[in-house]
């Protein structure tokens, strides 16, 4: 473990307040891990089967994809309304998903907040930004990050989600679009719910590289980049016009079959799991064992702005020049460039 002190830069992007430029120019210190970031063993060549089959199980789905994929099937089968009163839509429904949503969100998000930051149950270690949430910042809502961070992820994030989650469970249940059942396709289903995650890695790139345009940084993706500390509750804070792009995630299911489980997840890891990989904290405590969290390849898009827009598990930073691995190396070349 090395500790890096003041290595952030930022570009004076204009939707950036002064105090927020000031604020990440500032030199603080901040954990960067060993281990060099890297695409995931199937992009490799030659293919090495035992590697891949490695890191399908204890990296993607050990522990959050198994996480994430156990949490859909439960709570489509015991917290969510039945499917037959979906062919309708009714405010009675959307509003018991809404509430659905909000709570796993608290649930896990709050969770984490609560642990990592409140009781601050691990102190630093594996904490990406040495520095502790900001409280008293005019930079965000109720000078408070973390309310600010709630404000949007619950009024406007959960809402949205919610949205585009009703119109396409609704759409299946009335049969507005084609779906298959497990019974029918199992393997196939199992299949769309792993094509879930790489799903939702490739649309967040797309999504997220027009919103780095500077009118619309300045317009909507500004708030979301107000935390280059993030937290939890940083997760799905966005502008309600990012959530309104970001949640399109679900329209991929009006055109390609699948099933509500399939649906249930494509929202638990949209909305969910960012929960997680903003944590703040590298790997997390859970008893003996210390699982994998913040995602240090998101935290560098947060830390740098203009690397990594996309997702590890679908790499086109490396098409596109812009992947930043977290190495000396790679902080030197930034260095070279003048960019630091
Ligand atoms: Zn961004
Ligand atoms: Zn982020």
């Amino acid at each position: 473990m090395t500790h890096r002190k003041g290595a952030t830069r930022i570009t004076s992007w204009p939707g950036n307040t002064v105090t927020q430029v000031e604020d990440a120019t500032r030199r603080f210190e901040y954990y960067q891990p060993a281990e060099k970031v890297e695409p995931p063993p199937i992009y490799r060549w030659p293919i090495k089967p035992s590697r891949i089959a490695r890191w399908f199980v204890a990296e993607f789905l050990y522990p959050s994809g198994l996480f994430f994929i156990g949490l859909a099937v439960f709570a489509w089968h015991y917290l969510t309304p039945d499917i037959s009163r979906m062919a309708t839509v009714e405010p009675g429904w959307v509003a018991l998903l809404w509430l659905r949503n909000a709570g796993l969100l608290l649930l896990v998000a709050g969770g984490l907040h609560w642990r990592l930051h409140m009781r601050r149950a691990q102190g630093k270690k594996y904490k990406f930004d040495k520095r502790w949430l900001a409280k008293n910042s005019r930079r965000f809502l109720f000078r408070d990050q973390v309310k600010d961070n709630m404000f949007w992820s619950v009024v406007s994030g959960v809402t949205i989600w919610t949205a585009y989650e009703a119109a396409t469970v609704w759409a299946y249940a009335s049969g507005t679009v084609a779906s298959t059942r497990w019974s029918e396709a199992p393997v196939y289903l199992g299949a769309m719910l792993i094509a879930t995650f790489f799903w939702s890695a490739l649309h967040f790139e797309i999504a997220h590289r027009p919103l780095h345009w500077r009118p619309v940084y300045r317009l909507c993706h500004a708030l979301h980049h107000k935390n280059v500390n993030t937290g939890p509750w940083s997760g799905i804070s966005m502008h309600p016009l990012e959530h309104l792009l970001y949640f399109t995630v679900f329209l991929l299911w009006w055109i390609v079959p699948a099933d509500p489980i399939v649906i249930t997840l494509t929202g638990f890891f949209q909305g969910l799991s960012p929960a997680v990989s903003h944590c703040g904290f590298q790997k997390v405590r859970f008893g003996r064992l210390w699982l994998a969290a913040g995602t240090h390849f998101h935290t560098l898009h947060h830390q740098l702005f203009d690397v990594n827009f996309g997702h590890v598990s679908t790499p086109t930073d490396k098409l596109f020049g812009t992947w930043f691995d977290g190495t000396d190396e790679a902080y030197e070349k930034l260095g070279r460039r003048g960019l630091m």
